[in-house]
C-alpha cells in the first residue's frame, strides 16, 4: 500500500516542473492583452508546482520546500536573460512567482491538523487513509471528473458575477481564476470526502496502518503478520461527533466562533500584507524598481491576500475545533460527560452517557514505542 499513488504524485510533480521551465523559456512568448495577466499566471504557476512537490514528499518540513521552489523560480527568472530564449529578467515576475510560492506554503500550513493528545494515532490513520486512497486508480478519476466540473460551475458563476456586479476589463482572466478556484476546491472536497471514508474503512475493518491487510485483534497490541507494523487496540477508535448531540455547539461556532475567527484572519493577513507592501514599496524608491505599483501586481495582492485569508480563517476554526477534541480521555467529546473512574480495557472506554467509544490519555501514546521489524 502506498507505492502507486505516490508515484502518480511523484511524475506528476516532474511533469510540472518540465511544463513550468519550458513555459518560461519558450522564446518570444507573448500573451495577448485580453488573456489573464501574465502576474497571475505566474505565481498560479509556482503554487501548483510547490503543491505537487510538496504531494511528492521530497521535503518533510514547509520551509525546505518554499526555500526549494523559491530557489528555482530565482534560477529559472535568471536564465530567461541568456541569449538563445529572448525572454527578459524581471522583477515583478520574480516577485509575482514568489506570491505563488508563498500563498501555497501557507495554505498547506493552514491545513495541516492542530496537535491534540490523541493528535499523533489520528494522523497516523490519516496518513494510512490517505495512501490508500491514492492508490486507487478510481480516486484519480474522480479527481479528474471534479476538477473539470468545478472548472465549468467556476466559470460560469465567475463571469457572471463579473458581467451583473462589475465592470470587468479583463473577463477572460475572470473566467480563468473562477475556473482555476473552483477546480481546485472541487478536487480537494473530493480528497477529504474520499480520505474521510477510507478512514471509516479502516477503522470498521481493523486493517494494518501499513499494509492494510485486516488484523485479527487479540488483546490489545501486537504485530502485524504480513508487514510486521505494530497495532494497538486504540487506533481503531473514531474520532467522535463534535456536533451530532450538542446543537448548541453548532449553533455557538456557527455565530460566535466562525466570524470572530474571519475577523481575526483579516486583521492578521492585512498586517502582514501591510510590512509585505511597504518593503515592495522600498524596494521601488531604492532600486527604482516598479513593483508594488502597476496594476497586475496590484490584482495578484488582492487574490493572495483574499486566499490567505480564507486560509487562516479556516485554520482557526479547525484550531478551536482540535481544543475541543484535545479533550479526549478526560471529557467525553459527543456529549461533554466527566469521564473520571470509567472503566478503560485496552487503554480504551465507552461514554456511560451516551456510548462513544473515547481514547485513555495515560496508554495514548503506547502505539509508538518501536518493534525492531517495523517498517516506518
Ligand atoms: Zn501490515
Ligand atoms: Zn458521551
Amino acid at each position: 500500500m502506498g507505492e502507486r499513488g505516490l508515484l502518480v504524485m511523484r511524475v506528476l510533480a516532474l511533469g510540472g516542473l518540465l511544463v513550468t521551465l519550458v513555459a518560461t523559456h519558450w522564446p518570444r512568448l507573448q500573451l495577448s492583452s485580453e488573456a489573464p495577466s501574465d502576474k497571475v499566471l505566474h505565481a498560479i504557476t509556482y503554487g501548483f508546482l510547490t503543491l505537487l512537490v510538496w504531494r511528492a514528499t521530497w521535503f518533510a518540513r514547509l520551509w525546505q520546500l518554499g526555500g526549494a521552489v523559491v530557489l528555482l523560480a530565482s534560477v529559472d527568472e535568471w536564465t530567461q536573460s541568456l541569449p538563445p530564449f529572448f525572454r527578459h529578467t524581471s522583477w515583478n515576475d520574480w516577485t509575482a512567482d514568489l506570491v505563488g510560492v508563498a500563498v501555497c506554503v501557507f495554505l498547506l500550513w493552514c491545513s495541516m491538523s492542530a496537535r491534540g493528545s490523541t493528535g499523533e494515532l489520528r494522523r497516523a490513520v490519516r496518513a494510512a487513509s490517505e495512501r490508500r486512497l491514492f492508490d486507487r486508480p478510481f480516486t484519480w478519476l474522480a479527481m479528474v471528473t471534479s476538477a473539470a466540473v468545478g472548472a465549468l460551475v467556476g466559470g460560469a458563476i465567475s463571469v457572471t458575477v463579473s458581467r451583473l456586479l462589475l465592470a470587468d476589463e479583463r473577463p477572460l482572466q475572470t473566467l480563468f481564476l473562477g475556473a482555476v478556484l473552483f477546480a481546485a476546491m472541487g478536487v480537494d472536497w473530493t480528497v477529504r470526502a474520499g480520505v474521510r471514508a477510507m478512514a471509516k474503512q479502516i477503522i470498521k475493518a481493523r486493517l494494518c496502518l501499513q499494509c492494510g491487510g485486516a488484523i485479527d485483534v487479540v488483546g490489545e497490541a501486537g504485530q502485524c503478520p504480513d508487514c510486521g507494523r505494530s497495532w494497538v487496540r486504540q487506533q481503531w477508535v473514531a474520532m467522535p461527533n463534535l456536533w451530532s448531540r450538542d446543537r448548541g455547539r453548532l449553533r455557538r461556532f456557527l455565530l460566535w466562533r466562525i466570524p470572530r475567527a474571519a475577523l481575526i484572519a483579516f486583521v492578521v493577513v492585512g498586517s502582514l500584507g501591510m510590512y509585505v507592501w511597504a518593503a515592495l514599496m522600498l524596494v521601488d524608491v531604492w532600486f527604482g524598481q516598479r513593483i508594488a505599483v502597476p496594476g497586475d501586481m496590484r490584482d495578484l495582492f488582492a487574490y493572495a491576500y483574499a486566499l490567505a485569508w480564507i486560509g487562516l480563517t479556516i485554520r482557526l476554526v479547525r484550531s478551536a475545533v482540535a481544543s475541543k477534541q484535545a479533550i479526549e480521555g478526560l471529557e467525553c467529546v459527543s456529549c461533554g460527560h466527566l469521564l473520571r473512574g470509567v472503566g478503560v480495557r485496552g487503554g480504551v472506554g465507552v461514554c456511560p452517557e451516551c456510548g462513544v467509544e473515547f481514547i485513555a490519555r495515560p496508554e495514548a501514546d503506547a502505539w509508538r514505542v518501536p518493534t525492531p521489524s517495523s517498517t516506518a
